[in-house]
Protein backbone atom coordinates (compact mmCIF):
# COMPACT_ATOMS: atom_id res chain seq x y z
CA UNK A 1 0.00 0.00 0.00
CA UNK A 2 1.42 3.67 -0.09
CA UNK A 3 2.67 5.52 2.39
CA UNK A 4 -0.86 6.07 4.71
CA UNK A 5 0.82 5.52 7.84
CA UNK A 6 3.38 8.55 7.32
CA UNK A 7 1.20 12.00 8.04
CA UNK A 8 1.66 14.20 5.14
CA UNK A 9 3.95 16.62 6.59
CA UNK A 10 6.29 13.65 7.21
CA UNK A 11 6.30 12.10 3.84
CA UNK A 12 7.34 15.57 2.12
CA UNK A 13 10.08 16.17 5.14
CA UNK A 14 11.53 12.65 3.92
CA UNK A 15 11.27 13.44 0.06
CA UNK A 16 12.91 17.31 0.93
CA UNK A 17 15.62 15.41 2.20
CA UNK A 18 15.91 12.56 -0.28
CA UNK A 19 16.09 15.35 -3.27
CA UNK A 20 18.69 17.69 -0.85
CA UNK A 21 20.84 14.54 -1.10
CA UNK A 22 21.29 15.06 -4.77
CA UNK A 23 20.67 11.86 -6.03
CA UNK A 24 17.48 12.63 -8.40
CA UNK A 25 20.14 15.24 -9.93
CA UNK A 26 21.68 12.66 -11.67
CA UNK A 27 21.31 11.36 -15.38
CA UNK A 28 21.60 7.94 -13.98
CA UNK A 29 18.83 7.92 -11.34
CA UNK A 30 16.56 10.09 -13.51
CA UNK A 31 17.15 6.74 -16.26
CA UNK A 32 17.19 4.45 -14.00
CA UNK A 33 13.57 4.98 -12.54
CA UNK A 34 12.52 5.79 -16.33
CA UNK A 35 13.60 2.28 -17.10
CA UNK A 36 11.53 0.93 -13.83
CA UNK A 37 8.44 2.70 -15.37
CA UNK A 38 8.68 1.23 -18.52
CA UNK A 39 9.31 -2.13 -17.27
CA UNK A 40 6.36 -1.83 -15.13
CA UNK A 41 4.45 -0.57 -18.06
CA UNK A 42 5.51 -3.53 -20.02
CA UNK A 43 5.56 -6.25 -17.45
CA UNK A 44 1.38 -5.16 -15.84
CA UNK A 45 0.18 -4.23 -19.18
CA UNK A 46 -2.42 -6.97 -17.84
CA UNK A 47 -2.91 -5.80 -14.70
CA UNK A 48 -3.42 -2.25 -15.52
CA UNK A 49 -6.19 -3.23 -18.22
CA UNK A 50 -7.79 -4.88 -16.10
CA UNK A 51 -8.20 -2.23 -13.34
CA UNK A 52 -9.17 0.49 -15.96
CA UNK A 53 -12.08 -1.90 -16.98
CA UNK A 54 -13.20 -2.56 -13.48
CA UNK A 55 -13.28 1.32 -13.06
CA UNK A 56 -14.88 2.52 -16.47
CA UNK A 57 -15.63 -1.16 -17.98
CA UNK A 58 -12.93 0.45 -20.69
CA UNK A 59 -12.64 -1.42 -23.84
CA UNK A 60 -9.62 -3.15 -23.36
CA UNK A 61 -8.08 -1.52 -26.94
CA UNK A 62 -8.95 1.39 -26.37
CA UNK A 63 -7.18 1.41 -22.75
CA UNK A 64 -3.94 -0.75 -24.92
CA UNK A 65 -4.19 2.39 -27.69
CA UNK A 66 -5.03 5.64 -25.23
CA UNK A 67 -3.39 4.94 -22.15
CA UNK A 68 -0.61 2.05 -22.61
CA UNK A 69 1.02 2.81 -25.39
CA UNK A 70 0.94 6.63 -25.06
CA UNK A 71 2.55 6.08 -21.54
CA UNK A 72 5.04 4.32 -23.10
CA UNK A 73 5.64 6.17 -25.73
CA UNK A 74 6.33 9.00 -22.98
CA UNK A 75 8.51 7.05 -21.51
CA UNK A 76 10.45 6.09 -24.45
CA UNK A 77 10.48 9.37 -25.83
CA UNK A 78 11.69 10.93 -22.93
CA UNK A 79 14.48 8.19 -22.27
CA UNK A 80 15.53 8.97 -25.73
CA UNK A 81 15.62 12.96 -25.86
CA UNK A 82 16.41 13.36 -21.60
CA UNK A 83 20.42 13.60 -22.23
CA UNK A 84 20.03 16.30 -24.47
CA UNK A 85 17.19 18.03 -22.80
CA UNK A 86 19.26 18.33 -19.28
CA UNK A 87 21.95 20.00 -21.15
CA UNK A 88 22.42 23.66 -20.74
CA UNK A 89 21.52 25.69 -23.48
CA UNK A 90 24.56 28.27 -24.54
CA UNK A 91 23.01 31.25 -25.43
CA UNK A 92 25.04 34.96 -27.04
CA UNK A 93 26.36 36.89 -23.61
CA UNK A 94 26.06 41.04 -24.00
CA UNK A 95 28.29 43.26 -25.15
CA UNK A 96 28.25 45.32 -21.88
CA UNK A 97 29.93 42.23 -20.11
CA UNK A 98 32.20 41.58 -22.58
CA UNK A 99 34.22 38.94 -22.83
CA UNK A 100 31.40 36.82 -21.07
CA UNK A 101 29.66 33.66 -21.48
CA UNK A 102 25.60 33.09 -21.07
CA UNK A 103 23.62 29.69 -20.80
CA UNK A 104 20.54 28.63 -19.39
CA UNK A 105 20.42 25.66 -16.88
CA UNK A 106 17.84 23.44 -16.30
CA UNK A 107 17.21 23.23 -12.66
CA UNK A 108 14.82 20.42 -10.62
CA UNK A 109 12.39 22.32 -8.88
CA UNK A 110 12.04 20.29 -5.10
CA UNK A 111 9.33 18.17 -4.26
CA UNK A 112 6.21 18.29 -6.65
CA UNK A 113 2.46 17.11 -6.54
CA UNK A 114 0.64 15.37 -9.15
CA UNK A 115 -3.44 15.53 -8.34
CA UNK A 116 -4.28 13.48 -11.32
CA UNK A 117 -8.36 12.74 -12.77
CA UNK A 118 -10.39 9.36 -13.00
CA UNK A 119 -11.14 9.47 -16.40
CA UNK A 120 -7.74 8.59 -18.08
CA UNK A 121 -6.32 7.33 -14.45
CA UNK A 122 -3.36 5.88 -15.95
CA UNK A 123 -2.09 7.93 -18.15
CA UNK A 124 -3.13 11.00 -16.31
CA UNK A 125 -1.11 9.71 -13.17
CA UNK A 126 2.17 8.57 -14.75
CA UNK A 127 2.64 10.77 -17.92
CA UNK A 128 3.18 13.90 -15.24
CA UNK A 129 5.00 11.30 -13.41
CA UNK A 130 7.39 10.70 -16.26
CA UNK A 131 8.01 14.57 -16.27
CA UNK A 132 8.69 15.18 -12.64
CA UNK A 133 11.12 12.64 -12.50
CA UNK A 134 12.85 13.81 -16.55
CA UNK A 135 13.30 16.93 -14.40
CA UNK A 136 15.01 15.82 -11.22
CA UNK A 137 12.77 15.87 -9.22
CA UNK A 138 10.55 13.66 -6.34
CA UNK A 139 7.34 13.66 -6.66
CA UNK A 140 4.43 12.57 -5.19
CA UNK A 141 1.38 11.31 -7.09
CA UNK A 142 -2.44 11.22 -5.47
CA UNK A 143 -4.55 9.35 -8.18
CA UNK A 144 -8.37 9.90 -8.54
CA UNK A 145 -10.67 8.08 -5.68
CA UNK A 146 -13.37 7.70 -8.41
CA UNK A 147 -10.77 5.04 -10.05
CA UNK A 148 -10.11 3.32 -7.11
CA UNK A 149 -8.97 -0.21 -9.06
CA UNK A 150 -6.20 2.21 -10.92
CA UNK A 151 -5.39 3.82 -7.36
CA UNK A 152 -4.99 0.91 -5.57
CA UNK A 153 -2.69 -0.90 -8.49
CA UNK A 154 -0.66 2.28 -8.63
CA UNK A 155 0.52 1.91 -4.84
CA UNK A 156 0.82 -1.43 -5.22
CA UNK A 157 2.87 -2.02 -8.16
CA UNK A 158 4.96 1.43 -8.82
CA UNK A 159 6.91 1.21 -5.70
CA UNK A 160 8.75 -2.11 -6.93
CA UNK A 161 9.85 -0.44 -10.56
CA UNK A 162 11.26 2.41 -8.85
CA UNK A 163 13.38 4.36 -6.11
CA UNK A 164 10.49 4.28 -3.29
CA UNK A 165 12.31 6.83 -0.93
CA UNK A 166 12.03 9.71 -3.68
CA UNK A 167 8.91 8.88 -5.99
CA UNK A 168 5.79 8.35 -3.96
CA UNK A 169 2.04 7.23 -4.04
CA UNK A 170 -0.54 8.54 -1.58
CA UNK A 171 -4.09 7.44 -2.16
CA UNK A 172 -7.25 9.04 -1.15
CA UNK A 173 -10.27 11.63 -1.51
CA UNK A 174 -10.84 14.68 -0.29
CA UNK A 175 -9.80 14.78 3.44
CA UNK A 176 -6.17 13.27 2.53
CA UNK A 177 -5.87 15.83 -0.66
CA UNK A 178 -6.90 18.48 1.56
CA UNK A 179 -3.91 17.53 4.40
CA UNK A 180 -1.37 17.33 1.00
CA UNK A 181 -2.26 20.45 0.11
CA UNK A 182 -1.40 22.40 3.47
CA UNK A 183 2.23 21.47 2.80
CA UNK A 184 4.62 23.08 0.95
CA UNK A 185 5.25 22.08 -2.46
CA UNK A 186 7.75 23.13 -5.35
CA UNK A 187 5.10 22.70 -8.06
CA UNK A 188 1.63 21.19 -8.59
CA UNK A 189 0.28 19.87 -11.43
CA UNK A 190 -3.76 19.12 -11.11
CA UNK A 191 -5.93 17.79 -14.03
CA UNK A 192 -9.53 17.78 -12.87
CA UNK A 193 -12.10 20.42 -12.68
CA UNK A 194 -12.19 23.96 -13.15
CA UNK A 195 -14.10 24.72 -9.79
CA UNK A 196 -11.81 22.36 -7.53
CA UNK A 197 -8.78 24.23 -9.58
CA UNK A 198 -9.64 27.02 -7.82
CA UNK A 199 -9.39 25.17 -4.62
CA UNK A 200 -5.32 23.80 -5.59
CA UNK A 201 -5.02 26.98 -6.80
CA UNK A 202 -5.76 29.34 -3.27
CA UNK A 203 -3.59 26.22 -1.50
CA UNK A 204 -0.67 26.93 -3.81
CA UNK A 205 -1.34 30.78 -3.09
CA UNK A 206 -0.18 30.46 0.48
CA UNK A 207 3.53 28.94 -0.27
CA UNK A 208 3.92 30.75 -3.69
CA UNK A 209 3.97 27.26 -5.74
CA UNK A 210 3.25 27.62 -9.00
CA UNK A 211 0.76 25.60 -10.75
CA UNK A 212 -0.05 23.54 -14.50
CA UNK A 213 -4.05 23.16 -13.95
CA UNK A 214 -5.17 20.99 -16.40
CA UNK A 215 -8.79 21.26 -16.66
CA UNK A 216 -11.67 20.83 -19.60
CA UNK A 217 -14.33 22.65 -20.88
CA UNK A 218 -16.76 22.84 -23.92
CA UNK A 219 -14.85 21.44 -26.56
CA UNK A 220 -16.43 22.74 -30.34
CA UNK A 221 -17.05 20.85 -33.44
CA UNK A 222 -17.57 23.16 -36.61
CA UNK A 223 -18.56 21.31 -39.61
CA UNK A 224 -18.40 23.03 -42.86
CA UNK A 225 -20.16 21.12 -46.07
CA UNK A 226 -17.34 20.92 -48.52
CA UNK A 227 -15.78 18.01 -46.68
CA UNK A 228 -15.39 14.23 -47.26
CA UNK A 229 -18.70 13.70 -44.96
CA UNK A 230 -17.75 10.24 -44.12
CA UNK A 231 -14.61 10.45 -42.96
CA UNK A 232 -15.58 13.52 -40.58
CA UNK A 233 -18.42 11.47 -39.48
CA UNK A 234 -16.14 8.72 -38.26
CA UNK A 235 -13.56 11.25 -36.42
CA UNK A 236 -16.28 12.95 -34.87
CA UNK A 237 -17.80 9.44 -33.64
CA UNK A 238 -14.40 8.05 -32.74
CA UNK A 239 -13.84 11.20 -30.79
CA UNK A 240 -16.73 11.41 -28.63
CA UNK A 241 -17.55 8.04 -27.90
CA UNK A 242 -14.39 6.11 -28.52
CA UNK A 243 -12.64 8.27 -25.71
CA UNK A 244 -14.35 6.67 -22.76
CA UNK A 245 -17.52 7.26 -23.99
CA UNK A 246 -17.16 10.94 -24.25
CA UNK A 247 -15.71 11.06 -20.52
CA UNK A 248 -12.99 12.84 -21.92
CA UNK A 249 -11.40 16.14 -21.61
CA UNK A 250 -11.09 16.85 -25.44
CA UNK A 251 -13.82 14.74 -26.43
CA UNK A 252 -16.19 16.45 -29.16
CA UNK A 253 -18.72 18.61 -26.69
CA UNK A 254 -21.14 19.91 -29.11
CA UNK A 255 -21.34 20.34 -33.33
CA UNK A 256 -21.98 23.65 -35.18
CA UNK A 257 -23.53 23.41 -38.68
CA UNK A 258 -25.38 24.66 -40.95
CA UNK A 259 -28.60 24.39 -41.07
CA UNK A 260 -28.59 23.40 -45.01
CA UNK A 261 -25.82 20.83 -44.12
CA UNK A 262 -27.08 19.75 -40.66
CA UNK A 263 -29.64 16.82 -42.37
CA UNK A 264 -26.38 15.09 -44.34
CA UNK A 265 -24.31 15.41 -41.15
CA UNK A 266 -26.76 13.88 -38.55
CA UNK A 267 -27.39 11.16 -41.30
CA UNK A 268 -23.59 10.02 -41.74
CA UNK A 269 -23.52 10.87 -38.02
CA UNK A 270 -26.27 7.70 -37.33
CA UNK A 271 -24.54 5.64 -40.02
CA UNK A 272 -21.68 5.88 -38.01
CA UNK A 273 -22.83 4.87 -34.84
CA UNK A 274 -24.70 1.89 -36.26
CA UNK A 275 -21.28 0.65 -37.85
CA UNK A 276 -18.88 1.29 -34.94
CA UNK A 277 -21.42 0.43 -32.09
CA UNK A 278 -24.46 -1.84 -33.83
CA UNK A 279 -27.74 -1.30 -33.56
CA UNK A 280 -28.12 -2.01 -30.21
CA UNK A 281 -25.00 0.22 -28.67
CA UNK A 282 -26.36 -0.60 -25.16
CA UNK A 283 -25.13 -3.88 -25.31
CA UNK A 284 -21.87 -2.54 -27.46
CA UNK A 285 -18.15 -3.92 -25.62
CA UNK A 286 -16.45 -0.89 -27.24
CA UNK A 287 -18.41 1.63 -24.84
CA UNK A 288 -17.20 2.49 -21.85
CA UNK A 289 -19.98 3.02 -19.06
CA UNK A 290 -20.30 5.45 -17.22
CA UNK A 291 -17.94 6.17 -14.36
CA UNK A 292 -20.37 6.30 -11.46
CA UNK A 293 -24.16 7.48 -10.28
CA UNK A 294 -23.46 10.63 -9.37
CA UNK A 295 -22.01 11.33 -13.28
CA UNK A 296 -24.84 8.82 -13.87
CA UNK A 297 -27.27 11.24 -12.84
CA UNK A 298 -25.56 14.46 -13.61
CA UNK A 299 -25.63 13.17 -17.61
CA UNK A 300 -29.55 12.42 -16.61
CA UNK A 301 -30.52 15.40 -14.91
CA UNK A 302 -28.83 17.03 -18.63
CA UNK A 303 -31.25 15.34 -20.63
CA UNK A 304 -34.18 15.85 -18.19
CA UNK A 305 -34.04 19.58 -18.47
CA UNK A 306 -37.09 20.63 -20.40
CA UNK A 307 -35.43 22.84 -23.02
CA UNK A 308 -33.62 19.42 -24.41
CA UNK A 309 -35.52 16.80 -23.55
CA UNK A 310 -37.69 16.90 -27.12
CA UNK A 311 -34.92 17.26 -28.85
CA UNK A 312 -32.85 13.93 -29.02
CA UNK A 313 -32.93 12.63 -32.68
CA UNK A 314 -31.01 9.72 -31.66
CA UNK A 315 -30.19 7.44 -28.81
CA UNK A 316 -31.21 8.66 -25.59
CA UNK A 317 -31.32 5.42 -23.92
CA UNK A 318 -30.26 4.34 -20.30
CA UNK A 319 -29.90 1.88 -17.56
CA UNK A 320 -29.16 2.61 -14.27
CA UNK A 321 -28.33 -0.38 -12.61
CA UNK A 322 -24.98 -0.64 -15.37
CA UNK A 323 -24.46 2.97 -15.87
CA UNK A 324 -24.85 2.78 -19.50
CA UNK A 325 -26.17 5.40 -21.56
CA UNK A 326 -26.66 5.27 -25.07
CA UNK A 327 -24.61 7.30 -27.60
CA UNK A 328 -27.17 10.25 -27.94
CA UNK A 329 -27.58 13.16 -30.52
CA UNK A 330 -29.67 16.41 -29.76
CA UNK A 331 -30.74 19.09 -32.39
CA UNK A 332 -30.71 22.68 -31.81
CA UNK A 333 -31.52 22.95 -28.07
CA UNK A 334 -31.38 26.44 -26.71
CA UNK A 335 -28.19 27.96 -26.00
CA UNK A 336 -29.39 28.46 -22.50
CA UNK A 337 -30.07 24.81 -21.99
CA UNK A 338 -27.25 23.22 -19.02
CA UNK A 339 -26.33 20.86 -21.65
CA UNK A 340 -25.38 23.96 -23.28
CA UNK A 341 -24.04 25.91 -20.40
CA UNK A 342 -21.95 22.81 -18.64
CA UNK A 343 -19.53 20.80 -19.60
CA UNK A 344 -20.97 17.33 -20.77
CA UNK A 345 -18.45 14.67 -19.98
CA UNK A 346 -20.44 11.94 -21.04
CA UNK A 347 -22.21 10.20 -24.04
CA UNK A 348 -24.64 13.02 -25.39
CA UNK A 349 -23.37 15.06 -28.29
CA UNK A 350 -25.48 18.00 -29.30
CA UNK A 351 -26.06 19.61 -32.78
CA UNK A 352 -26.39 23.39 -33.31
CA UNK A 353 -27.21 24.58 -36.71
CA UNK A 354 -26.18 28.33 -37.83
CA UNK A 355 -27.24 30.27 -41.36
CA UNK A 356 -23.58 31.13 -41.73
CA UNK A 357 -20.39 29.07 -40.27
CA UNK A 358 -18.71 32.22 -39.17
CA UNK A 359 -21.79 33.13 -36.60
CA UNK A 360 -20.16 30.08 -35.17
CA UNK A 361 -17.06 31.64 -34.26
CA UNK A 362 -19.26 34.20 -31.63
CA UNK A 363 -21.33 31.31 -30.40
CA UNK A 364 -17.71 29.46 -29.05
CA UNK A 365 -16.40 32.99 -27.88
CA UNK A 366 -18.95 34.23 -26.06
CA UNK A 367 -18.48 30.51 -24.09
CA UNK A 368 -15.24 30.26 -21.57
CA UNK A 369 -12.50 29.35 -23.47
CA UNK A 370 -12.68 25.11 -24.40
CA UNK A 371 -9.19 23.08 -24.05
CA UNK A 372 -9.61 22.22 -27.77
CA UNK A 373 -11.59 23.53 -30.78
CA UNK A 374 -11.97 21.61 -34.02
CA UNK A 375 -12.58 22.57 -37.79
CA UNK A 376 -13.68 20.17 -40.73
CA UNK A 377 -13.53 22.37 -43.70
CA UNK A 378 -11.90 22.41 -46.98
CA UNK A 379 -11.53 26.43 -47.28
CA UNK A 380 -8.48 27.89 -46.81
CA UNK A 381 -10.26 31.08 -45.26
CA UNK A 382 -12.67 29.56 -43.09
CA UNK A 383 -9.17 27.82 -41.55
CA UNK A 384 -7.65 30.62 -41.29
CA UNK A 385 -10.51 32.60 -39.76
CA UNK A 386 -10.58 30.37 -36.99
CA UNK A 387 -7.06 29.84 -36.28
CA UNK A 388 -7.31 33.44 -35.68
CA UNK A 389 -10.93 34.14 -34.04
CA UNK A 390 -11.42 31.49 -31.82
CA UNK A 391 -9.03 30.76 -28.93
CA UNK A 392 -8.45 27.51 -27.34
CA UNK A 393 -6.14 25.07 -25.33
CA UNK A 394 -5.30 23.41 -28.68
CA UNK A 395 -6.94 23.41 -32.33
CA UNK A 396 -6.95 20.39 -34.34
CA UNK A 397 -8.67 21.36 -38.08
CA UNK A 398 -10.47 17.70 -40.34
CA UNK A 399 -10.33 15.42 -36.91
CA UNK A 400 -10.61 15.30 -33.35
CA UNK A 401 -8.32 14.72 -30.15
CA UNK A 402 -5.61 13.23 -31.95
CA UNK A 403 -3.40 16.45 -31.42
CA UNK A 404 -3.65 15.07 -27.76
CA UNK A 405 -0.71 12.26 -29.03
CA UNK A 406 1.58 14.87 -30.89
CA UNK A 407 4.07 14.92 -28.10
CA UNK A 408 6.17 17.60 -29.88
CA UNK A 409 2.94 19.88 -28.84
CA UNK A 410 2.16 21.12 -25.73
CA UNK A 411 -0.87 20.09 -23.79
CA UNK A 412 -2.52 22.64 -21.74
CA UNK A 413 -5.38 24.80 -21.99
CA UNK A 414 -5.76 28.44 -21.67
CA UNK A 415 -8.30 30.65 -19.50
CA UNK A 416 -11.14 28.70 -17.49
CA UNK A 417 -9.12 24.87 -19.70
CA UNK A 418 -6.84 25.48 -17.61
CA UNK A 419 -3.04 26.75 -17.50
CA UNK A 420 0.29 25.54 -18.60
CA UNK A 421 1.49 22.78 -20.36
CA UNK A 422 2.86 19.57 -20.54
CA UNK A 423 3.71 16.27 -22.84
CA UNK A 424 7.04 15.38 -24.47
CA UNK A 425 9.68 18.32 -23.83
CA UNK A 426 7.19 20.32 -22.31
CA UNK A 427 6.56 17.87 -19.33
CA UNK A 428 10.52 17.95 -18.99
CA UNK A 429 9.81 22.44 -19.19
CA UNK A 430 6.78 22.04 -16.43
CA UNK A 431 9.21 20.79 -13.48
CA UNK A 432 12.17 22.97 -14.37
CA UNK A 433 13.24 25.87 -13.53
CA UNK A 434 15.67 27.52 -16.47
CA UNK A 435 18.69 29.22 -14.45
CA UNK A 436 20.16 31.92 -16.05
CA UNK A 437 23.91 31.87 -15.68
CA UNK A 438 25.91 34.44 -16.71
CA UNK A 439 29.99 33.95 -16.25
CA UNK A 440 32.45 36.92 -16.51
CA UNK A 441 35.84 37.76 -16.45
CA UNK A 442 37.97 39.87 -14.31
CA UNK A 443 38.98 41.61 -17.91
CA UNK A 444 36.96 44.30 -19.30
CA UNK A 445 36.44 46.86 -16.89
CA UNK A 446 34.41 49.87 -17.63
CA UNK A 447 34.72 52.78 -15.03
CA UNK A 448 32.01 54.18 -16.06
CA UNK A 449 29.87 51.71 -14.61
CA UNK A 450 31.09 52.93 -11.17
CA UNK A 451 30.52 56.03 -9.02
CA UNK A 452 31.10 58.82 -7.89
CA UNK A 453 29.36 59.67 -11.28
CA UNK A 454 31.08 62.38 -12.37
CA UNK A 455 30.40 64.65 -15.28
CA UNK A 456 33.26 63.14 -17.34
CA UNK A 457 31.72 59.95 -16.80
CA UNK A 458 28.20 60.96 -17.76
CA UNK A 459 29.67 61.79 -21.02
CA UNK A 460 30.37 58.72 -21.88
P1 LIG B 1 -11.80 13.81 -10.10
O1 LIG B 1 -13.12 13.78 -9.40
O2 LIG B 1 -11.02 12.57 -10.28
O3 LIG B 1 -10.94 14.93 -9.38
C1 LIG B 1 -9.62 15.20 -9.77
C2 LIG B 1 -8.72 15.16 -8.56
O4 LIG B 1 -9.10 16.21 -7.68
C3 LIG B 1 -8.86 13.87 -7.77
O5 LIG B 1 -7.57 13.36 -7.50
C4 LIG B 1 -9.61 14.27 -6.53
O6 LIG B 1 -9.25 13.51 -5.39
C5 LIG B 1 -9.21 15.72 -6.35
N1 LIG B 1 -10.21 16.50 -5.65
C6 LIG B 1 -11.56 16.45 -5.81
N2 LIG B 1 -12.16 17.33 -4.99
C7 LIG B 1 -11.18 17.95 -4.29
C8 LIG B 1 -11.15 18.97 -3.30
N3 LIG B 1 -12.27 19.52 -2.85
N4 LIG B 1 -9.96 19.36 -2.81
C9 LIG B 1 -8.81 18.81 -3.26
N5 LIG B 1 -8.77 17.84 -4.21
C10 LIG B 1 -9.93 17.42 -4.71
O7 LIG B 1 -11.96 14.38 -11.56
P2 LIG B 1 -12.99 15.44 -12.15
O8 LIG B 1 -12.74 16.77 -11.60
O9 LIG B 1 -14.38 14.90 -12.20
O10 LIG B 1 -12.44 15.36 -13.65
C11 LIG B 1 -13.20 15.74 -14.72
C12 LIG B 1 -12.77 17.12 -15.19
O11 LIG B 1 -11.36 17.09 -15.46
C13 LIG B 1 -13.43 17.54 -16.45
O12 LIG B 1 -13.69 18.91 -16.41
C14 LIG B 1 -12.38 17.25 -17.52
O13 LIG B 1 -12.52 18.00 -18.67
C15 LIG B 1 -11.11 17.54 -16.77
N6 LIG B 1 -9.99 16.79 -17.30
C16 LIG B 1 -8.96 17.47 -17.84
C17 LIG B 1 -7.90 16.77 -18.41
C18 LIG B 1 -6.74 17.49 -19.03
O14 LIG B 1 -5.74 16.83 -19.26
N7 LIG B 1 -6.83 18.77 -19.30
C19 LIG B 1 -7.90 15.39 -18.38
C20 LIG B 1 -8.96 14.73 -17.78
C21 LIG B 1 -10.01 15.44 -17.23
Amino acid sequence: MGDELQSPGELVSELRESFRSGKTRSYKWRKTQLKGILRMIVEKETEITDALYVDLSKPKFESFIHEITLAKHSCELTLKELEHWMKPEKVSSILTAFPSSSKIVSEPLGVVLIISAWNFPFLLGIDPVIGAIAAGNAVVLKPSEISPATSSLFARILPSYVDSSCIKIVEGSIPETTRLLEQKWDKILYTGNAIVARIILAAAAKHLTPVVLELGGKCPVVVDSDIDLKAAARRIVVGKWGTNNGQACIAPDYIITTKSFSPKLVDALKITLEKFYGKEPMKSEDLSRVVNSNHFSRLTRLLADEKVSDKVIHGGERDEKQLKIAPTLLLDIPDDSLMMQEEIFGPLLPIITVDNLEESFDLINSKPKPLAAYLFTASKKLKEKFLNSVSAGGMLINDTTIHFTNTNLPFGGVGESGMGSYHGKFSFDAFTHKKAVLHRSFVGEVSARYPPYTPRKQKF
